[in-house]
Order: C-alpha cells, then structure tokens, then sequence
C-alpha cells in the first residue's frame, strides 16, 4: 500500500524498478518502458534507450516542443518524447518527485488511455522517502492567458486544486465542469481512471495527418453521433472534463515542483497549459519556492 498522507514535505520516489509496454497512440509502435528510483533532486528526466547519444530529456516546462494533441518534451539536440501527459499525471498524482523513465521509443505508451495503468504500476512497490525537503512552487500572482473562448488561469491559494469546464459541439460531451482538490489520495479514485477522448468524424483526418495510428476503443473513448462506441460506456458521468484534469495535472508537473496554486481551465488544453508555465516563470515576482 502506498501512503500520500504525509508525503508533502519529503521528496519520494519509487522503491523499485518497474517496467511496462503498450502502443503509443500517435505512432502506433510498440514501446516498453523501464522506471529507476532515483536520488532527491534528481527531478523526472526520460531516457531514449534506442538513441546512444544526447538521450536524456528533462520533463521541464521549458523542454515542450510541441502541444498538438499531447505534450511533447526534447532536449537540445533534437531528442524527443511524446504523449508525456497521462505518466506526468500519475506521478504528480503519486507525489513522486525523482524517477528515471528509459524508454525504447519516441511516445510514453497510451495504455488505456487514462493514467490508472502507471498508478497500478507504481502501486505494485512503495513509495520511498528521500532524506531531502520537497520545494513547493507557491503561485503569487494571478496569471492568466486567453485565447478565443478558451482561457487558463493560476491564482495563489492555500493548495492545489482545480477548475475544469468544457464545452462540445456534441450532445453526448456538451457542458461538463468539475472541481477537485488533490487531497488524500483522491487522485487515483476520482482522476486516474478517466480516458482520452475523441469524436469519430475526426478519426480520419487524424489518421490521415499520421496521428491516433494507435488509436482504438482500447485507449480512447470515442465518440459518435448518437452514441459512445466504446461497448461499455462511460466510466464516469463527466469523464471527459474529469480526463481534462488529468491532462492538466500532467502538464502542470512539468513546473518541476508541486504547485501551490488554484488553476482554472476553461476549454483548454495543452498548449494554454504550457504558455501559462512559460509565463508564470518569465517574472519571478509570480512565484516563490517554500
Ligand atoms: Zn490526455
């Protein structure tokens, strides 16, 4: 069993190494993963096991390249990986601070499409304490960025929780909004299991454009006219703004720290998650480290 509930103030990470495999859902290749304990301040770097040089690449804020359907992270020399999100997730949700991902290809395996198969991964060991003081990244200022109808936002507040509110064109996604505060392990029951999502009049224009290759009613809902086509159903009422936190999460994470902060997502995504990094960090009168 893991414990989160004195787990704020000590950086963690993994007791054992852990390994897993699965489809990435863009590239449609076969991955397979290894997770190392690290030491504190290590932070979340991955390791491309198939490149032999310049292979390592830190999960930064500043290191995303690319935020069209997924988060994408590379190094200087051009090393990438991709579909970061839903792992980023389950280790932010986990409180685990420094870990070591190789990895044999370009994209984190999507799994089933939700973040509960990383959280089971890393439930099979224990969370280890590490003999250093976590730094928390306290929000100070309220920093917002908006585009269209779209928005997000950080404000400072006593924790971490979030807003989320979407809004489809489609009956069966329409309106959704959920709060969440991260408290008590909450994490793993209310977000984790909570799938990526898709409508299925745009499954051929993804495919065409070389995305969701590995795409299936395995790792995605999907979404029809009339109908969800996964055979069953839903897992939850308001999965797919539940799914929006957890991207969230995810994104977040690449702060390098746990935020202390309330974030606001209104029909956002990854790309508003990452320019609201990218100006939280460009004054440091927004933020301090406690
Ligand atoms: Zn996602």
């Amino acid at each position: 069993m893991m414990d989160v509930s004195n787990s704020f103030q000590i950086q963690q990470t993994i007791a054992d190494p852990l390994s897993i495999k699965g489809i990435g859902l863009h590239t449609g290749i076969n991955i397979s993963m290894q997770l190392y304990p690290a030491e504190a301040n290590y932070g979340i770097k991955f390791i491309r096991k198939d490149l032999y040089n310049n292979n390592i690449i830190e999960a930064l804020w500043s290191n995303v390249t690319n935020t069209k359907l997924s988060t994408t992270i590379s190094n200087k020399n051009g090393a990438s990986v991709s579909t970061i999100e839903h792992l980023m997730s389950a280790l932010s949700g986990l409180h685990i601070d420094n870990i070591k991902i190789e990895i044999d290809g370009p994209e984190v395996p999507i799994m089933d499409g939700s973040s509960i198969k990383f959280v089971d991964l890393i439930d099979k060991t224990s969370i280890k304490s590490l003999n250093k003081k976590r730094k928390i990244l306290k929000v100070k200022k309220n920093i917002k960025i908006e585009k269209n109808d779209t928005s997000v936002e950080l404000k400072p507040n006593n924790q971490f929780s979030i807003d989320f509110e979407i809004d489809f064109p489609s009956k069966l996604v329409s309106q959704q909004s959920c709060h969440l505060q991260l408290v008590n392990g909450n994490y793993k029951t209310d977000i984790a299991s909570a799938r990526t999502f898709g409508f299925e009049k745009d499954v051929d224009m993804l495919r065409s454009n070389g995305l969701a290759l590995g795409g299936s009613l395995d790792n995605a809902v999907v979404v029809g006219e009339s109908k969800i086509l996964n055979s069953d159903g839903l897992r939850f009422k308001d999965e797919f703004v539940r799914h929006k936190i957890l991207d969230s999460i995810g994104d977040l994470y690449l702060a390098g720290a746990p935020i202390q902060g309330y974030f606001l997502g209104n029909k956002s995504g990854h790309h508003l998650n990452n320019l609201l990094l990218r100006s939280l960090f460009a004054d440091k009168n927004n933020y301090e480290y406690i």
